[in-house]
Protein backbone atom coordinates (compact mmCIF):
# COMPACT_ATOMS: atom_id res chain seq x y z
CA UNK A 1 0.00 0.00 0.00
CA UNK A 2 1.63 3.46 -1.11
CA UNK A 3 1.90 5.66 1.75
CA UNK A 4 2.58 9.48 2.54
CA UNK A 5 4.27 10.33 5.83
CA UNK A 6 2.86 13.33 7.66
CA UNK A 7 4.00 14.86 11.15
CA UNK A 8 1.00 15.12 13.38
CA UNK A 9 1.31 18.97 12.85
CA UNK A 10 0.44 17.96 9.49
CA UNK A 11 -2.17 15.66 10.63
CA UNK A 12 -3.93 18.17 12.63
CA UNK A 13 -3.67 20.93 9.74
CA UNK A 14 -5.28 18.95 6.94
CA UNK A 15 -8.01 17.45 9.29
CA UNK A 16 -8.72 21.29 10.19
CA UNK A 17 -8.33 22.14 6.41
CA UNK A 18 -10.58 19.74 4.91
CA UNK A 19 -13.27 20.98 7.99
CA UNK A 20 -13.24 24.62 7.04
CA UNK A 21 -13.15 24.25 3.52
CA UNK A 22 -16.30 22.21 3.53
CA UNK A 23 -18.69 25.04 6.61
CA UNK A 24 -17.06 24.41 9.66
CA UNK A 25 -15.94 26.96 11.53
CA UNK A 26 -12.57 27.66 13.30
CA UNK A 27 -13.44 26.49 16.93
CA UNK A 28 -14.93 23.43 15.95
CA UNK A 29 -12.82 22.28 13.18
CA UNK A 30 -9.88 22.83 15.54
CA UNK A 31 -11.79 19.97 17.93
CA UNK A 32 -12.51 17.76 15.58
CA UNK A 33 -9.48 17.84 14.07
CA UNK A 34 -7.65 17.37 17.99
CA UNK A 35 -9.52 14.05 17.97
CA UNK A 36 -8.40 12.77 14.29
CA UNK A 37 -5.04 13.32 15.17
CA UNK A 38 -5.04 11.98 18.60
CA UNK A 39 -6.34 8.81 17.11
CA UNK A 40 -3.38 8.80 14.35
CA UNK A 41 -0.94 9.70 17.23
CA UNK A 42 -2.35 6.29 18.77
CA UNK A 43 -2.49 4.45 15.61
CA UNK A 44 -6.36 3.91 15.79
CA UNK A 45 -6.66 4.61 12.35
CA UNK A 46 -10.06 3.48 12.05
CA UNK A 47 -11.09 7.06 13.83
CA UNK A 48 -8.08 9.03 12.18
CA UNK A 49 -7.87 10.49 8.82
CA UNK A 50 -10.01 7.88 7.65
CA UNK A 51 -13.36 9.60 9.03
CA UNK A 52 -12.69 12.92 7.27
CA UNK A 53 -14.60 12.41 4.42
CA UNK A 54 -17.98 11.23 6.44
CA UNK A 55 -17.62 14.53 8.49
CA UNK A 56 -17.08 16.39 5.21
CA UNK A 57 -20.33 14.20 3.82
CA UNK A 58 -22.17 15.61 6.97
CA UNK A 59 -21.30 19.39 6.90
CA UNK A 60 -22.27 19.56 3.19
CA UNK A 61 -25.64 17.81 3.17
CA UNK A 62 -26.45 20.26 6.37
CA UNK A 63 -26.72 17.23 8.57
CA UNK A 64 -24.25 18.63 11.16
CA UNK A 65 -23.82 22.37 12.22
CA UNK A 66 -20.59 23.08 11.73
CA UNK A 67 -20.69 26.62 13.55
CA UNK A 68 -22.79 24.71 16.26
CA UNK A 69 -22.32 26.53 20.32
CA UNK A 70 -23.20 23.54 22.60
CA UNK A 71 -24.96 24.77 25.69
CA UNK A 72 -24.39 23.37 29.43
CA UNK A 73 -27.61 22.82 31.85
CA UNK A 74 -26.22 21.56 35.28
CA UNK A 75 -29.75 19.58 35.85
CA UNK A 76 -28.48 18.34 39.42
CA UNK A 77 -25.88 18.18 42.08
CA UNK A 78 -23.74 15.48 40.11
CA UNK A 79 -26.18 15.46 36.43
CA UNK A 80 -24.83 18.09 33.80
CA UNK A 81 -25.87 17.95 30.41
CA UNK A 82 -24.42 19.76 27.44
CA UNK A 83 -27.02 20.42 24.60
CA UNK A 84 -24.63 19.90 20.90
CA UNK A 85 -27.28 21.63 19.15
CA UNK A 86 -26.51 19.51 16.20
CA UNK A 87 -22.35 20.04 16.04
CA UNK A 88 -20.07 17.25 16.20
CA UNK A 89 -19.02 15.49 19.34
CA UNK A 90 -15.68 17.13 19.86
CA UNK A 91 -16.28 20.59 21.14
CA UNK A 92 -19.25 19.31 23.43
CA UNK A 93 -17.02 17.12 25.16
CA UNK A 94 -14.92 20.15 25.46
CA UNK A 95 -17.95 22.16 26.82
CA UNK A 96 -18.66 19.43 29.40
CA UNK A 97 -15.90 18.37 31.06
CA UNK A 98 -15.15 21.02 33.45
CA UNK A 99 -18.86 20.67 35.02
CA UNK A 100 -18.56 17.20 35.15
CA UNK A 101 -14.80 17.00 36.91
CA UNK A 102 -16.21 20.44 39.35
CA UNK A 103 -19.25 17.72 40.07
CA UNK A 104 -17.04 14.46 40.67
CA UNK A 105 -14.62 16.21 42.96
CA UNK A 106 -17.81 17.39 44.90
CA UNK A 107 -20.14 14.94 44.74
CA UNK A 108 -17.87 11.78 44.25
CA UNK A 109 -19.95 10.65 41.40
CA UNK A 110 -21.23 12.72 38.58
CA UNK A 111 -22.79 12.29 35.16
CA UNK A 112 -22.51 13.85 32.04
CA UNK A 113 -25.19 13.83 29.29
CA UNK A 114 -24.62 14.81 25.79
CA UNK A 115 -27.86 15.29 23.82
CA UNK A 116 -27.76 16.57 19.89
CA UNK A 117 -24.21 15.39 19.45
CA UNK A 118 -22.89 13.35 15.98
CA UNK A 119 -20.13 11.10 17.45
CA UNK A 120 -17.90 9.48 14.79
CA UNK A 121 -14.55 8.84 16.75
CA UNK A 122 -13.28 6.70 19.40
CA UNK A 123 -14.14 6.89 23.09
CA UNK A 124 -11.23 6.87 24.97
CA UNK A 125 -9.54 10.23 24.03
CA UNK A 126 -12.80 11.51 26.38
CA UNK A 127 -12.13 8.98 29.36
CA UNK A 128 -8.57 9.41 29.06
CA UNK A 129 -8.99 13.00 29.21
CA UNK A 130 -10.81 12.72 33.19
CA UNK A 131 -8.75 9.83 34.23
CA UNK A 132 -5.43 12.32 33.27
CA UNK A 133 -7.66 14.97 35.84
CA UNK A 134 -7.51 11.97 38.90
CA UNK A 135 -11.40 10.64 38.06
CA UNK A 136 -12.15 7.35 37.18
CA UNK A 137 -14.44 7.48 34.17
CA UNK A 138 -16.99 5.24 32.17
CA UNK A 139 -18.09 6.67 28.65
CA UNK A 140 -21.08 5.21 26.74
CA UNK A 141 -22.31 6.17 22.78
CA UNK A 142 -24.07 4.52 20.45
CA UNK A 143 -24.46 4.26 16.69
CA UNK A 144 -26.41 3.18 14.05
CA UNK A 145 -28.00 -0.27 13.74
CA UNK A 146 -25.44 -2.86 12.87
CA UNK A 147 -24.96 -5.40 15.28
CA UNK A 148 -27.79 -8.09 15.69
CA UNK A 149 -29.50 -9.50 19.27
CA UNK A 150 -28.77 -12.46 20.80
CA UNK A 151 -29.93 -15.10 18.15
CA UNK A 152 -31.35 -12.48 15.72
CA UNK A 153 -30.61 -11.57 12.48
CA UNK A 154 -31.69 -8.22 11.78
CA UNK A 155 -29.63 -5.43 12.83
CA UNK A 156 -31.02 -3.59 16.05
CA UNK A 157 -28.02 -2.42 18.05
CA UNK A 158 -25.21 -0.06 17.33
CA UNK A 159 -21.55 -0.97 17.13
CA UNK A 160 -22.18 0.71 20.56
CA UNK A 161 -18.37 1.28 22.08
CA UNK A 162 -17.94 1.56 26.25
CA UNK A 163 -14.59 3.25 27.40
CA UNK A 164 -12.79 2.95 31.21
CA UNK A 165 -10.24 4.89 32.19
CA UNK A 166 -8.24 4.29 35.68
CA UNK A 167 -6.21 7.25 37.21
CA UNK A 168 -2.60 6.56 37.27
CA UNK A 169 -0.58 8.84 39.07
CA UNK A 170 2.51 10.21 37.45
CA UNK A 171 1.95 7.62 35.12
CA UNK A 172 -0.35 7.24 31.49
CA UNK A 173 -3.99 6.32 32.62
CA UNK A 174 -5.26 2.86 32.27
CA UNK A 175 -7.80 3.05 29.55
CA UNK A 176 -10.44 0.75 27.56
CA UNK A 177 -12.42 1.41 24.87
CA UNK A 178 -14.29 -1.36 23.03
CA UNK A 179 -17.14 -2.03 20.28
CA UNK A 180 -20.07 -4.12 21.40
CA UNK A 181 -19.78 -5.62 18.17
CA UNK A 182 -16.95 -8.50 17.25
CA UNK A 183 -15.26 -6.16 14.93
CA UNK A 184 -15.27 -1.95 14.96
CA UNK A 185 -17.38 -1.07 11.66
CA UNK A 186 -14.69 0.73 10.58
CA UNK A 187 -12.47 -1.94 10.55
CA UNK A 188 -14.89 -3.99 8.29
CA UNK A 189 -14.85 -0.93 6.00
CA UNK A 190 -10.49 -0.99 5.99
CA UNK A 191 -11.04 -4.62 5.23
CA UNK A 192 -12.95 -3.98 2.37
CA UNK A 193 -11.35 -1.43 1.29
CA UNK A 194 -7.69 -3.04 1.34
CA UNK A 195 -9.86 -6.22 0.01
CA UNK A 196 -9.17 -8.77 2.81
CA UNK A 197 -11.16 -10.84 4.82
CA UNK A 198 -12.17 -9.72 8.02
CA UNK A 199 -12.07 -12.73 11.03
CA UNK A 200 -14.36 -15.79 11.79
CA UNK A 201 -17.30 -14.09 13.83
CA UNK A 202 -17.52 -10.74 12.85
CA UNK A 203 -20.42 -11.30 11.06
CA UNK A 204 -23.22 -12.52 9.03
CA UNK A 205 -24.03 -12.00 5.12
CA UNK A 206 -28.02 -10.39 4.15
CA UNK A 207 -28.68 -14.52 4.25
CA UNK A 208 -27.68 -15.03 7.93
CA UNK A 209 -25.13 -17.11 7.35
CA UNK A 210 -21.65 -16.47 9.04
CA UNK A 211 -19.06 -14.52 6.02
CA UNK A 212 -15.40 -13.48 6.50
CA UNK A 213 -16.53 -11.52 3.32
CA UNK A 214 -16.04 -7.46 4.26
CA UNK A 215 -18.32 -6.39 1.77
CA UNK A 216 -21.39 -8.72 2.28
CA UNK A 217 -21.48 -7.34 5.96
CA UNK A 218 -21.81 -4.41 4.94
CA UNK A 219 -23.89 -4.74 1.83
CA UNK A 220 -27.00 -6.26 3.62
CA UNK A 221 -25.70 -8.50 5.80
CA UNK A 222 -25.60 -7.20 9.88
CA UNK A 223 -22.38 -7.47 12.26
CA UNK A 224 -21.97 -9.56 15.35
CA UNK A 225 -21.62 -9.11 19.04
CA UNK A 226 -18.44 -10.01 20.64
CA UNK A 227 -18.60 -12.83 23.14
CA UNK A 228 -22.16 -13.97 21.72
CA UNK A 229 -25.36 -12.85 23.87
CA UNK A 230 -22.89 -11.37 26.43
CA UNK A 231 -21.76 -8.59 24.28
CA UNK A 232 -25.45 -8.26 22.90
CA UNK A 233 -26.18 -7.22 26.63
CA UNK A 234 -23.55 -4.66 26.37
CA UNK A 235 -25.15 -3.15 23.42
CA UNK A 236 -28.22 -3.15 25.14
CA UNK A 237 -27.59 -1.38 28.05
CA UNK A 238 -25.13 1.01 26.25
CA UNK A 239 -28.83 1.72 24.11
CA UNK A 240 -30.61 2.03 27.31
CA UNK A 241 -28.21 4.87 28.78
CA UNK A 242 -27.92 7.13 25.53
CA UNK A 243 -31.28 6.57 24.47
CA UNK A 244 -33.98 6.24 27.22
CA UNK A 245 -32.03 7.28 30.29
CA UNK A 246 -30.73 10.82 28.66
CA UNK A 247 -33.51 11.47 26.21
CA UNK A 248 -31.90 10.73 23.04
CA UNK A 249 -31.88 8.22 20.48
CA UNK A 250 -31.55 4.71 20.10
CA UNK A 251 -29.82 3.28 16.96
CA UNK A 252 -32.50 2.19 14.89
CA UNK A 253 -34.08 5.91 15.73
CA UNK A 254 -30.35 7.59 14.85
CA UNK A 255 -30.93 5.66 10.89
CA UNK A 256 -34.52 6.73 10.85
CA UNK A 257 -33.75 10.42 11.29
CA UNK A 258 -30.62 9.87 9.02
CA UNK A 259 -30.08 11.37 5.41
CA UNK A 260 -27.85 8.91 4.35
CA UNK A 261 -24.78 11.27 3.81
CA UNK A 262 -22.10 8.56 4.98
CA UNK A 263 -21.37 11.10 7.87
CA UNK A 264 -22.01 10.25 11.91
CA UNK A 265 -25.21 9.46 13.60
CA UNK A 266 -27.16 11.97 15.28
CA UNK A 267 -27.50 11.03 18.57
CA UNK A 268 -26.17 11.25 22.23
CA UNK A 269 -23.41 9.98 25.08
CA UNK A 270 -22.85 9.53 28.56
CA UNK A 271 -20.02 10.22 30.59
CA UNK A 272 -19.55 9.08 34.13
CA UNK A 273 -17.03 10.27 36.50
CA UNK A 274 -16.08 9.12 40.01
CA UNK A 275 -13.68 10.47 42.58
CA UNK A 276 -11.26 7.30 44.18
CA UNK A 277 -10.37 10.60 46.61
CA UNK A 278 -14.48 10.16 48.04
CA UNK A 279 -14.09 6.68 48.55
CA UNK A 280 -12.89 4.26 51.06
CA UNK A 281 -9.33 4.56 50.36
CA UNK A 282 -8.39 8.12 49.37
CA UNK A 283 -4.47 7.81 49.72
CA UNK A 284 -4.05 4.38 49.45
CA UNK A 285 -6.05 3.58 45.99
CA UNK A 286 -3.25 4.36 43.49
CA UNK A 287 -0.78 2.37 45.22
CA UNK A 288 -2.83 -0.69 45.58
CA UNK A 289 -4.22 -0.84 41.88
CA UNK A 290 -0.44 -0.91 40.89
CA UNK A 291 -0.35 -3.59 42.74
CA UNK A 292 -2.54 -5.40 40.34
CA UNK A 293 -1.00 -3.92 37.48
CA UNK A 294 1.81 -5.19 38.66
CA UNK A 295 0.36 -8.77 39.09
CA UNK A 296 -1.32 -8.76 35.91
CA UNK A 297 1.70 -7.79 33.96
CA UNK A 298 4.32 -9.89 35.75
CA UNK A 299 3.33 -12.82 33.32
CA UNK A 300 5.25 -12.89 29.44
CA UNK A 301 3.31 -12.04 26.73
CA UNK A 302 0.72 -9.93 28.80
CA UNK A 303 0.13 -6.11 28.30
CA UNK A 304 -2.58 -3.38 30.10
CA UNK A 305 -5.42 -1.99 27.78
CA UNK A 306 -4.12 0.83 26.34
CA UNK A 307 -0.37 -0.11 26.22
CA UNK A 308 -0.38 0.10 22.43
CA UNK A 309 -1.61 3.20 22.28
CA UNK A 310 0.91 4.49 24.33
CA UNK A 311 3.73 2.94 22.97
CA UNK A 312 2.48 4.01 19.64
CA UNK A 313 2.77 7.77 20.84
CA UNK A 314 6.18 7.76 21.15
CA UNK A 315 7.04 6.10 17.67
CA UNK A 316 4.43 8.84 15.87
CA UNK A 317 5.88 11.57 17.64
CA UNK A 318 9.49 10.89 16.24
CA UNK A 319 8.17 8.83 13.27
CA UNK A 320 4.83 11.08 12.02
CA UNK A 321 2.06 8.62 10.59
CA UNK A 322 1.93 6.67 7.58
CA UNK A 323 -1.32 7.61 5.46
CA UNK A 324 -2.60 5.67 2.50
CA UNK A 325 -2.05 7.86 -0.68
CA UNK A 326 -5.83 7.32 -2.21
CA UNK A 327 -6.96 8.36 1.34
CA UNK A 328 -4.24 11.51 1.43
CA UNK A 329 -5.38 12.27 -1.99
CA UNK A 330 -8.64 12.45 -1.14
CA UNK A 331 -8.38 14.87 1.68
CA UNK A 332 -6.42 16.82 -0.23
CA UNK A 333 -8.60 17.37 -2.67
CA UNK A 334 -11.38 18.09 0.11
CA UNK A 335 -8.97 20.56 1.39
CA UNK A 336 -9.29 22.84 -1.53
CA UNK A 337 -6.12 21.46 -2.98
P1 LIG B 1 -10.11 -3.30 19.94
O1 LIG B 1 -10.75 -4.65 19.94
O2 LIG B 1 -9.04 -3.04 18.97
O3 LIG B 1 -9.53 -2.98 21.38
C1 LIG B 1 -10.37 -2.92 22.49
C2 LIG B 1 -9.59 -2.63 23.73
O4 LIG B 1 -8.88 -3.80 24.12
C3 LIG B 1 -8.56 -1.52 23.59
O5 LIG B 1 -8.60 -0.72 24.73
C4 LIG B 1 -7.24 -2.28 23.48
O6 LIG B 1 -6.13 -1.56 23.97
C5 LIG B 1 -7.52 -3.48 24.34
N1 LIG B 1 -6.71 -4.62 23.96
C6 LIG B 1 -6.56 -5.17 22.74
N2 LIG B 1 -5.74 -6.22 22.79
C7 LIG B 1 -5.37 -6.35 24.08
C8 LIG B 1 -4.54 -7.26 24.77
N3 LIG B 1 -3.90 -8.24 24.15
N4 LIG B 1 -4.37 -7.08 26.10
C9 LIG B 1 -4.98 -6.09 26.76
N5 LIG B 1 -5.79 -5.21 26.15
C10 LIG B 1 -5.99 -5.34 24.83
O7 LIG B 1 -11.24 -2.16 19.79
P2 LIG B 1 -12.66 -2.24 19.07
O8 LIG B 1 -12.41 -2.74 17.70
O9 LIG B 1 -13.64 -2.94 19.92
O10 LIG B 1 -13.07 -0.70 19.01
C11 LIG B 1 -12.32 0.20 18.20
C12 LIG B 1 -12.71 1.62 18.42
O11 LIG B 1 -13.91 1.93 17.74
C13 LIG B 1 -12.92 2.07 19.86
O12 LIG B 1 -12.03 3.14 20.07
C14 LIG B 1 -14.37 2.56 19.89
O13 LIG B 1 -14.60 3.69 20.72
C15 LIG B 1 -14.60 2.93 18.45
N6 LIG B 1 -16.02 2.92 18.11
C16 LIG B 1 -16.68 4.12 17.95
C17 LIG B 1 -18.03 4.14 17.63
C18 LIG B 1 -18.79 5.43 17.52
O14 LIG B 1 -19.94 5.39 17.14
N7 LIG B 1 -18.23 6.56 17.80
C19 LIG B 1 -18.77 2.90 17.39
C20 LIG B 1 -17.99 1.71 17.63
C21 LIG B 1 -16.65 1.73 17.95
P3 LIG B 1 -5.02 -0.94 22.94
O15 LIG B 1 -5.69 0.25 22.31
O16 LIG B 1 -3.87 -0.60 23.78
O17 LIG B 1 -4.73 -2.02 21.94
Amino acid sequence: MATVRLSLDEVHALAARCLTANGCDAENARAVADIVSAAERDICLSHGLFRIPGYVASLRSGKVDGSARPVVDDLAPAVVRVDGKGGFAPLALEVGRPPLIAKARSQGVAALALNDIHHFAALWPEAEALAEQGLCAFAFTAAFPYVVAAGGRKPIYGTNPMAFAWPRPGRHPLVFDQASSALARGEIMIAAREGHEVPPGTGIDSAGRQTTDPNAILDGGAQLPFGGYKGASIALMIELLVGALIGDKFSFEALAADNNDGGPPKGGELLLAIDPARFGDPEGFAAHAELLFGEITSEDGVRLPGDRRRRNREVTARDGVAVDATLHGKLTELAGG
